[in-house]
């Protein structure tokens, strides 16, 4: 008689494509968690420490032998936050915060969330969605993944200074890996002895927790979607080898955690340290990149350049001036990056020193000169003849994933020749995405420039 066997087959995880080494996941990885380190305060109290690292090292252990990295050194620190919340860094450090320990209902839900990251891990997310956009260079995340850890205004006041986007990269997840990592972590539990259902609970336990716009964790850890279904049905395929039943080092450590000074918010943690903890520096802030800027306004106020032009601009814009020209652009749009002023939004008058006598020469060499400084920005079709105050000009829309945030975003660039030969410019910039909601704004900006010359 024939037998069915009910036993499918486990889902087959295929780690996705990646531009780095394994030594630059090390290395990246390596450099971000020693920022953590010195920014967000660490428990040293080794019965609490010693418990995660011994949980962290059974898991380790059940990695599958073709996802396991030599050059990967995973460790865990928890960190004295009480916010719900965990993260691990490409190559392996991995922080667990108490919060989350506290919030666990069993030594499985614990295990659930830290089998979770270490799959993130070990299939390389991290440097898998960095590298989608381009390759960044060792250092350049300094600075950029605890404000991503923190989020909200003092993640981005953690940020200034360096790119808030690419941070990102690293701990908020795409719902097509959330699920690789949910079907890895499901098997790393179930080869390290916990019922991988657990992982599924856990999910359930943060959800509960709510709070204001609810736990970091579930904004960087998106649900795929039936995210406890899928668990349930990867869970058939597997057999728990040697189920851990002895709960007690659990029960001991969430005693422990209650004897413990109560721990402050991520977000108080970085507000009460002495230096303002702000990495890369202690230069103040001219400008904090965020993620929404407020729509421009219809009413204008209008600004004279000496002996040049003069424009009208959205009266929420601000004047920003830098050497030979004048940036105009709305709070959160502006800031700094890599040392250097960028703006994301807004528009960017000035002049430069000589330019060749034909306009389309002329902005050609400019164009070359913008790319230099932006090595994405490429041309959207032809320029077209436009006026500027009654002269002839040149009008080009232009493409650039912008250096500071990473995403994609449009320029309109618009010339004239003054009198004098010199190249009179107006860059207009707007997340491809928000563009449309800047194309009127922009068109009266570019229609109140009067050459005063
Ligand atoms: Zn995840």
């Amino acid at each position: 008689m024939l037998s069915l066997a009910v036993v499918s087959a486990q889902t087959r995880i295929t780690p996705p494509d990646n531009k780095y080494t394994l030594e630059e996941d090390v290395q990246l990885g390596r450099e971000a968690a020693e920022q953590v380190e010195d920014e967000l305060p660490i428990l040293h109290d080794d019965a609490v420490s010693s418990y995660i690292e011994t949980l962290g090292d059974r898991l380790v252990a059940a990695i599958p032998a073709e996802l396991r990295h030599p050059e990967f050194h995973y460790t865990f620190a928890v960190v004295n936050v009480r916010d719900i919340n965990a993260f691990a860094l490409p190559g392996g450090p991995m922080f667990v915060n108490r919060g989350m320990i506290a919030a666990a209902q069993s030594e499985g839900e614990v295990a659930g969330v830290m089998a979770h990251e270490i799959s993130h891990v070990a299939l390389r997310h991290g440097t898998a969605q960095a590298g989608k956009a381009q390759k960044y260079a060792l250092g350049q995340f300094a600075g950029q993944v605890l404000g991503a850890i923190i989020g909200g205004n003092v993640g981005s006041i953690v940020a200034q200074g360096t790119q808030f986007g690419i941070g990102t990269y690293f701990l908020r997840f795409s719902r097509e890996y959330e699920k690789q990592a949910d079907l890895l972590g499901a098997r790393i539990m179930a080869r390290a002895g916990y019922d991988p259902l657990d992982m599924a609970r856990m999910f359930q336990t943060i959800e509960k927790q709510g709070g204001a716009g609810g736990p970091q964790w579930l904004s960087d850890h998106p649900n795929p979607g039936n995210r406890v279904a899928y668990i349930t049905e990867e869970a058939r395929t597997l057999r728990v080898d040697h189920p851990v039943t002895d709960m007690r080092a659990f029960e001991r450590v969430q005693a422990h955690l209650k004897t413990l000074p109560r721990a402050p918010t991520t977000e108080q943690a970085m507000k009460d340290a002495p230096s303002g903890r702000r990495p890369g520096g202690a230069r103040e802030p001219s400008g904090v990149l965020t993620d929404t800027v407020e729509a421009p306004s219809t009413r204008v106020t209008t600004y004279e350049e000496g002996n040049l032009y003069r424009v009208s601009v959205p009266s929420n814009w601000r004047e920003l001036r830098r050497g030979s020209s004048v940036t105009f652009a709305p709070a959160g749009g502006f800031g700094e990056h890599d040392g250097s002023s960028v703006f994301t939004h807004g528009v960017e008058i000035g002049v430069t020193r000589e330019a060749s006598r034909d306009l389309e020469q002329a902005t050609n060499d400019l164009f070359e000169a913008l790319q230099g400084s932006n090595p994405r920005m490429r041309r959207e079709g032809a320029s077209r003849p436009t006026a500027v105050d009654g002269r002839s000009g040149l009008a080009q829309t232009l493409s650039n994933v912008s250096e500071a945030t990473g995403k994609e975003e449009t320029i309109q660039l618009v010339t004239t020749q003054l009198d004098d030969g010199r190249l009179l410019y107006a860059i207009a910039v707007a997340p491809s995405d928000e563009f449309d909601g800047y194309r009127s704004a922009f068109d009266r900006v570019m229609a109140s420039i009067r050459l005063t010359g």
